[in-house]
């Protein structure tokens, strides 16, 4: 395991996409944004893209510095073109979009295709949240097909997000924000990298054998070597049976259908697609009880004797906010393989030696 000070890996992750053809801004943007989420606890949305992503923009799939397009431009609606580009600039530009329209409104929507992977969609509550809006966010994940729906074994739901960030005045946002499979793809990886260990059962093959093996997804697979999931024959497993198998539909038809990304098919480019709602809670509460029934509800909520093993209740958002106080102290835990396959990609972009030691002195 190796620790990484948060500014450092900040620097090191900048400085591979400068060597990727991104701007200086597009670069430190990525990293932010991939280090924020092994902040918050989501390593499997973290710095271990890296590889990846290059991978995504050494074959064209992805496309450096590139600039959306608005094409329905109203009062309370947009529809965003990403155009292939990082989902951490297209991200960014689609939500500051819902931002200024739900603001003038009361209420929006956007609606994107074809952006580039846009990472943890908390990213997007969060920065809607800092606005004083709630936002609800269906996201696909088109060309990725990994999941099984419920009842079946073979792949036809992408891990398709979904999230919902409610602000909280002077105190961090409630963010619920998970994929609607067992795990994020994101989580085999890891796994597959000698992190975190799969929970039971996340996985389903072919003949319906259950299985934590990431071999199921990506095959037999060299410890440095790329991970590719149209090697492996199983399936990730929706979450929650039929209701979250239900879920990842509605992910699929609102962030894939609707906004023109394409729901999940196979053998064409990634592109996530997001359809968000963004709604001003000062406008349908002018008496203002929103602010102080969540609170109140909030400690009710919490206020419950644990189960066994439990130390307290949490509301979504709590364990993020624990994990980035933490790391952001600590700095950033990982596994000896994430980070060789890391410095094995900033090599073959150009970063020189002494960026790769200066990153873990
Ligand atoms: P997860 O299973 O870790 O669940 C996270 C959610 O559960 C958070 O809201 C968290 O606050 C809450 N939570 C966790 N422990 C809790 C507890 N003990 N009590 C109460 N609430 C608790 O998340 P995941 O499904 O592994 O997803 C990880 C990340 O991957 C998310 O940020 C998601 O947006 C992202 N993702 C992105 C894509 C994409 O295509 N861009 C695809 C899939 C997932």
């Amino acid at each position: 395991m190796v620790t990484l000070q948060v500014n450092k890996l900040i620097d090191f992750v900048a400085d591979v996409f400068v060597h990727a053809d991104s701007s200086p801004e597009e670069a430190r943007r990525i990293a932010t944004y991939l280090t924020t989420a092994n902040l918050t606890g989501h390593d499997s949305h973290g710095v271990i893209r890296v590889p990846v992503y290059v991978r995504w923009r050494n074959s064209g799939m992805i496309i450096p510095n590139q600039t959306i397009e608005v094409p329905v431009d109203t009062p309370s609606l947009a529809v965003v073109d990403g155009r292939f580009g990082y989902g951490q600039t297209v991200g960014p530009q689609a939500v500051k979009i819902g931002i200024e329209k739900c603001k003038a409104t009361g209420l929006a929507a956007v609606s994107t295709r074809n952006s580039g992977h846009i990472g943890r969609i908390g990213d997007w509550a969060e920065m809607a949240a800092a606005e004083g809006l709630i936002s609800i966010h269906f996201v696909n994940a088109a060309g990725s097909v990994l999941v099984a729906p419920y009842g079946g074994v073979e792949r036809r739901l992408s891990t398709a997000p979904y999230c919902v960030g409610i602000p909280r005045p002077g105190l961090p946002p409630v963010v619920l924000d998970f994929a609607t499979s067992i795990v994020a793809e994101g989580k085999v990886l890891v796994a597959s990298r000698g992190g975190k260990k799969l929970p039971e059962g996340a996985l389903i093959d072919l003949d319906g054998t259950l299985s934590e093996d990431p071999a199921v997804l990506y095959g037999p697979h060299e410890a440095n070597g790329p991970r590719d999931h149209s090697k492996g024959s199983g399936a990730i497993r929706a979450f929650g049976e039929h209701k979250g198998s239900g879920l990842a539909l509605m992910c699929e038809l609102l962030g894939g259908a609707l906004t023109g990304n394409g729901a999940t098919k196979p053998n064409r480019p990634f592109a996530n697609g997001m359809f968000a709602i963004y709604v001003d809670p000062k406008r349908i509460d002018p008496a203002n009880f929103f602010d102080g029934e969540v609170t109140r509800y909030i400690d009710y909520f919490k206020d419950t004797k644990p189960a066994a093993g439990v130390d307290s209740v949490l509301i979504p958002g709590d364990k993020e906010a624990m994990t980035r106080a933490d790391r952001t102290k600590n700095g950033v835990p990982l596994p000896d393989e994430t980070w060789s396959a890391i410095v094995q990609t900033a090599r073959e972009v150009g970063v020189s030696e002494a960026a790769i030691t200066k990153a873990t002195a």
